[in-house]
């Protein structure tokens, strides 16, 4: 099973991606995950990316698709894989198609106005990581582990419409892309997360 995820930031991509993964047991790629295991191997591939980083620039095309294509070879992903935040571009997707047929890509698809309210409404135990929504919080501290709950200085109106804004310029192109060739899979994720993930679940079985 080769797959690839998509979705806005708040849409629950990572969360839906780490279930796919462990109810299909395939490897999950990420951009991040894999660019920082190459750094830290030393690899040729990996002091590149390092020298583009520190410089603060971004990490060309040619790079981020090698990097897919030895991440690919590896055990793990012998019985498939799950792309998550790569291809980004239409340039990565088109170099990709030598190496990689995608089976399906899954589209999570969350209205804006959604996604505005559900990350403005978000609060983050400073301890243990754990997010809550004000809306079905009970009391003001984390209820896992009694610290304090903050606002990400991240999660205000402003900056969300801004990151939709940067993942719809980026994306739309992509969707576009994979729906020419027919695999596209859209799914409501305005759902509960289990919710969401029994419709992907339909999908994937019928592969
Ligand atoms: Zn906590």
């Amino acid at each position: 099973m080769k797959l690839m995820f998509l979705g806005p930031p708040g849409a629950g991509k990572g969360t839906q991606a780490k279930m796919t993964c462990e109810r299909y047991g395939i490897a999950h790629i990420s951009t991040g995950d894999m660019l920082r295991a190459e750094i830290k191997s030393g690899s040729e591939l990996g002091l590149k990316a390092k020298a583009v980083i520190d410089a603060g620039e971004l990490v060309s095309d040619e790079i981020i698709v090698a990097m897919v294509e030895n991440r690919l070879k590896q055990d793990d992903c012998k019985n498939g894989f799950l792309l998550d935040g790569v291809p980004r571009t239409l340039a990565q997707a088109g170099a990709m198609e030598a190496f990689v047929k995608l089976d399906a890509v899954i589209d999570i698809e969350v209205p804006s106005e959604f996604l505005v309210d559900r990350i403005c409404t978000r609060r983050v135990c400073v301890a243990c990581g754990a997010t809550y929504s004000v809306k079905t919080l009970k009391g003001t501290a984390c209820e896992a582990c009694g610290a304090e709950l903050i606002q990400r200085p991240d999660d205000t109106e402003e900056t969300v419409l801004n990151r939709i804004a940067v993942y719809d310029a980026q994306t739309k192109p992509l969707v576009e892309y994979y729906k020419n060739k027919g695999i596209v899979k859209y799914i409501d994720g305005t759902g509960e997360i289990s919710a969401v993930f029994g419709d992907i679940a339909k999908e994937l079985d019928k592969l």
